[in-house]
């Protein structure tokens, strides 16, 4: 699998706190100028999926119905988990959830996706990536 690097010292990396163990998880957040909404995370770890697929059926609208509708569609992780509205990633340490996702419907307009360290990212538009952030 692809290995995608980025360095702490890039502005769109930073870390995130766990409500668990307050310990940091880096990673590397999405410009909002790169629209990658909709995304999910995995129920059981940090993988996210980007469908340009979804984008279009929800690009003018961000409803239930159309969250069900998508949610329905959603593939299985290799974790073993599922691609989930609502689920947040995960901490590197203690692998509690970190809730980045307030309301599922709302969040389907966030472009700002976050690929935490170690985390692979899938989309429909190129193969799954594994994200590293390197000093
Ligand atoms: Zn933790
Ligand atoms: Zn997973």
């Amino acid at each position: 699998m692809e290995t995608v690097e980025y360095s702490r010292s890039l502005q769109w990396v930073g870390n995130l706190r766990c409500p668990a163990c307050a310990r940091l998880t880096p990673g590397w957040r999405s410009s909002g100028m790169s629209e990658c909404f909709p995304h999910f995370f995995c129920s059981d770890c940090s993988n996210v999926i980007h469908r340009e697929a979804d984008k279009e059926l929800v690009y003018e609208a961000a409803t239930p119905e159309l969250l069900a509708q998508i949610a329905a569609t959603l593939p299985v992780c290799p974790c073993g988990g599922r691609f989930t509205p609502g689920a947040g990633p995960k901490c590197q340490h203690c692998r509690a959830e970190i809730p980045l996702v307030a309301d599922a419907v709302a969040y389907l307009h966030n472009p700002n996706m976050v690929v935490l360290d170690g985390a692979v990212c899938f989309s429909d538009r190129r193969p799954p990536y594994w994200v590293r952030i390197v000093a």
